[in-house]
C-alpha cells in the first residue's frame, strides 16, 4: 500500500484489541501502510478508553510506535462549529445531494434534472422529525421540506445534460457498495448460527449433529459464497471499466439483500427462542437487512429497470 494512510478509530482500536474480531485486519492494514497518520479526534477517541483505566502514558507509547502522525483540528476550529450549530439549530453541520427534476422554461423535466449539494441551513429549508423504523435506527431519515430555497449555481454538480450519466453512476456505485455491505450483514448472521450450532446441545448432542441443520448451515454458507462471488465479480468489472454495467450492480443489490435477509431469517430459527431476543444480534440483522430490500430501490424496481437495461434492441 502506497502514500499515506488516514486510521480511523475503529482500525487503531481493533489493532490494540486482540480479542477484536477485526484484530487481525487491523494489523494488516497497518503493516501494510507506508506512512500512517489520524486525526486528533481520532487519537481521542482511541484513548478515551485507555485514560479511564489509568493507562494513557502506555497507550501513548504505543500510538508513537506505530509512527502515526497527528492531523490536528485548525486552529479556531470549534468556535466556527459551535456558532453554525447555534444559528442553524442543527444537531451536526450537514448538507444533502439533491436529485431533482428541472425547469428550463418547459416544465419540470426529470429527463433533464440536477444533482446540487443542498447546505441544510439554507433559507426555505425545515427537517420533519426523524423517522420511527423497523431496521436500521442509527440511519437517521425524515422529511424535509423546501420553501422557495434559492441556491446559487455552484451549487449544482451535475446539471442537465450530465443528469442521465449521473443518475447512471450513482446507481451504479450505491447498488454495488449494498452488495458488500449486505453480504457482509449475511456472513455475520450465518457466522453467529454455525458457532450456536456446534455449542447448543438438544436431544443429548449439539444441534449441528441432527441432519436438518447441517443441511441449513450448508445453504446459508452456499447464499453467502455466492451473494460474495457476485459481488466481487462486479466490483472488479464496474471499477476497472470505462463505463460500468448498472444491470450488474444491480443484480449484485438484488441478490446481496435478498442473501441477507434469508440468512439472517434462517439464523434466527437456528437459534429458536433465543434468535427471538436481544440476547443475540440476530435480530438486529434481521431488521436492517429487511429495510436493505426497499432502501437505495426496490428489489422488485431494480429488477424491473435492470431487466430492461439487459434488453438487446438488436434482437427484438
Ligand atoms: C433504510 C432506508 C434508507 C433509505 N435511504 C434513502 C436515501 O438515502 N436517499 C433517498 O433518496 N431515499 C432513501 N430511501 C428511500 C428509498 O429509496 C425508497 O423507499 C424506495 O426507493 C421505494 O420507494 P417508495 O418508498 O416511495 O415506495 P413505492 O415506490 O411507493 O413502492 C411501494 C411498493 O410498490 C411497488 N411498486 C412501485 N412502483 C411499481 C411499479 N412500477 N411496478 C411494480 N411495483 C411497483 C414497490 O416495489 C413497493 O413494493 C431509503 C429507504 C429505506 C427503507
Amino acid at each position: 500500500m502506497a502514500g499515506l494512510t488516514v486510521l480511523d478509530a475503529s482500525v487503531l482500536l481493533a489493532h490494540f484489541d486482540d480479542t477484536d474480531p477485526h484484530s487481525e485486519a487491523a494489523q494488516t492494514i497497518l503493516a501494510d501502510a507506508e506512512e500512517l497518520a489520524a486525526s486528533t479526534l481520532t487519537l481521542a477517541e482511541v484513548l478515551v478508553g485507555a485514560a479511564r483505566a489509568g493507562r494513557l502514558d502506555e497507550q501513548l507509547a504505543a500510538i508513537a510506535d506505530l509512527a502515526i502522525s497527528e492531523i490536528p483540528i485548525e486552529r479556531g476550529a470549534g468556535a466556527v462549529l459551535a456558532r453554525l450549530r447555534a444559528e442553524t439549530g442543527l444537531r451536526m453541520p450537514d448538507c444533502c445531494v439533491l436529485y431533482a427534476a428541472a425547469d428550463r422554461g418547459n416544465g419540470a423535466d426529470p429527463e433533464h434534472g440536477v444533482v446540487m449539494i443542498v447546505p441544510m441551513d439554507a433559507k426555505g429549508i425545515r427537517r420533519g422529525k426523524s423517522i420511527d423504523k423497523l431496521g436500521q435506527r442509527p440511519l437517521p431519515q425524515g422529511e424535509i421540506f423546501f420553501d422557495n430555497v434559492e441556491l446559487s449555481a455552484d451549487h449544482i454538480v451535475a446539471g442537465p445534460d450530465e443528469f442521465q450519466r449521473a443518475v447512471y453512476a450513482i446507481h451504479c456505485e450505491a447498488n454495488l457498495q449494498m452488495g458488500a455491505i449486505w453480504t457482509g450483514a449475511a456472513r455475520a448472521a450465518f457466522e453467529i448460527a454455525y458457532r450456536y450450532a456446534h455449542e447448543r446441545k438438544q436431544g443429548g448432542v449439539p444441534i449441528y449433529r441432527h441432519q436438518s441443520v447441517a443441511q441449513r448451515l450448508f445453504h446459508m454458507y452456499r447464499k453467502v459464497e455466492a451473494s460474495r462471488a457476485l459481488t466481487r465479480r462486479v466490483a472488479m468489472f464496474n471499477m476497472t471499466s470505462p463505463v460500468p454495467a448498472l444491470q450488474s450492480a444491480m443484480a449484485v443489490k438484488v441478490t446481496a439483500t435478498q442473501t441477507s435477509f434469508e440468512v439472517a431469517s434462517d439464523a434466527l430459527q437456528m437459534l429458536g427462542g433465543n434468535g427471538n431476543t436481544r440476547v443475540y444480534p440476530i435480530e438486529k440483522i434481521l431488521r436492517d437487512a429487511r429495510a436493505s430490500m426497499i432502501e437505495d430501490g426496490c428489489n422488485e424496481i431494480l429488477s424491473i429497470k435492470g431487466g430492461y437495461q439487459m434488453m438487446d434492441p438488436d434482437l427484438l
